[in-house]
């Protein structure tokens, strides 16, 4: 298998706003639960054939690991190591982009960042989030603005030479000045990557109890797109390349996506295998993979709860929550959903290559239908959103359902 992710569902603290797999005060289950990780990572390791890529630009991505949750560098130098070796038996370290999520307020500590470097870890995403303190202490974030400067730089100083930084915009009591001075520091840092995210108010957690009940507003939908705007000029004159919805990379180094048009070179060759509908693996706590076994594409998901994940792997079962089989419906709407956040587009011999059917005979009527609107618009080969459909992503991806 080509791509692989590894779920740590453990933090210091919940966030406000968030609502992934993830657990507070559990750290007490952390060795028991990196045990049972690695006994399944060693499971997929022997059961699971890799299934060729699906198609020239999926085949052209390098290997990828990637590490999320959660707070993957809650785990020791020592955990983490026995975890990068269990799934260097799925896709081999040497050669590959190996990412880890990374909670500022927990590797401010210089001998931490220059461990994971040495274990393999080539790519670094800090979770920074905001540049302004008091929206910090909001959104529930265990760092300051400082803190993350100096978190970055450290991550810097001992040798990570591709690191993703993550932001959110339109934030409770966010205005447009304080998200342009954001903006205006960031890209002084000369960061490889940046994710830049809308906030979506999920139920069920604090914020959205905060928003609902009259304590804390947040910026309309005209003030959200007036700071997504801003964010797309200030990273353009910066030079980045835009190559998705939310994120954006620098033109550095070698280009190693070579079948993918205009994708820069810093750009995450993991999220570019979602973004291709490629298949994956997952292991962990909730984990989502996406794998075609014996022909048949499905999706699965791991157990969520850390106790019934440790559980089931003591067992010797996979600790499997659920498997769903995908129909060439389901794979040809995942192909456009997913392939129209690039900037590039679909990729008619990517669509032909991965579901069998020409891009035209299948979703024609739809295509000429969001031309006319003016939210796609066809490149040599290829169909992708325009600026404005950019901005009306949703209205797009509904028509491919
Ligand atoms: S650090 Fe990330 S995963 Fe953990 S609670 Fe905060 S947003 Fe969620």
């Amino acid at each position: 298998m080509k791509h692989l992710y590894i779920h740590i569902p453990f933090c210091q603290r919940r966030c406000a706003y968030c609502d992934f797999n993830t657990y507070a005060n559990m750290d007490d289950r952390i060795e028991a639960y990196v045990v049972a990780l690695c006994a399944e990572l060693g499971l997929l390791a022997e059961t699971v054939s890799p299934a060729p890529p699906a198609s020239a630009e999926a085949a052209s991505l390098r290997p990828t690991i990637f590490i999320g949750g959660g707070t993957p560098t809650m785990l020791s130098l020592g955990q983490m190591e026995r975890v990068l070796l269990a799934a260097s038996a799925i896709v081999p370290l040497e050669g590959a982009e190996v990412s880890s999520e990374a909670n500022p307020g927990t590797v401010l500590r210089r001998d931490y960042l220059r461990g994971l470097r040495q274990l393999g870890v080539n790519r670094l995403s800090m979770g920074v989030q905001s540049l302004h303190d008091p929206t910090l202490r909001i959104l529930g974030r265990i760092h300051s603005a400082d803190e993350a400067r100096r978190s970055y730089l450290e991550a810097r100083e001992v040798g990570f030479d591709n690191v993703n930084l993550d932001f959110i915009f339109g934030l409770p009591g966010q205005s447009q000045t304080q998200w342009e001075a954001t903006l205006a520091e960031i890209v002084t840092w000369q960061v490889d990557h940046v994710s830049l995210y809308a906030l979506i108010l999920e139920e069920q957690t604090p914020l959205y109890a905060q928003v609902t009940a009259g304590r804390g507003s947040l910026p309309d939908d005209d003030a959200t797109a007036a700071m997504y705007e801003a964010a797309m000029g200030r990273f353009a004159d910066a030079g980045y390349v835009q190559y998705e919805i939310s994120n954006f990379a620098r033109e550095e180094g070698l280009r190693e996506h070579r079948d993918l048009p205009d994708i820069p070179s810093r750009a995450c060759a993991h999220n570019l295998a979602y973004w291709l509908n490629s298949d994956y693996l997952a292991a962990g706590a909730g984990a989502y993979g996406h794998i075609t076994s014996g022909g048949s594409p499905h999706r699965y998901y791991d157990t969520l709860g850390i106790d019934a994940y440790i559980a089931a792997m003591g067992a010797g079962r996979r600790p499997l929550a659920e498997i769903i089989p995908l129909s060439a419906v389901d794979i040809r709407a995942e192909t456009m959903l997913m392939g129209l956040r690039l900037n590039v587009g679909v990729g008619a011999d990517h669509f032909a290559a991965r579901c069998g059917a020409a891009l035209e005979d299948v979703y024609g009527p739809q295509i000429t239908e969001l031309i006319g609107q003016g939210l796609i618009e066809r490149a040599p080969g290829r169909v992708r959103l325009t600026p404005r459909g950019r901005m009306l992503g949703n209205q797009v991806f509904l028509r491919f359902l």
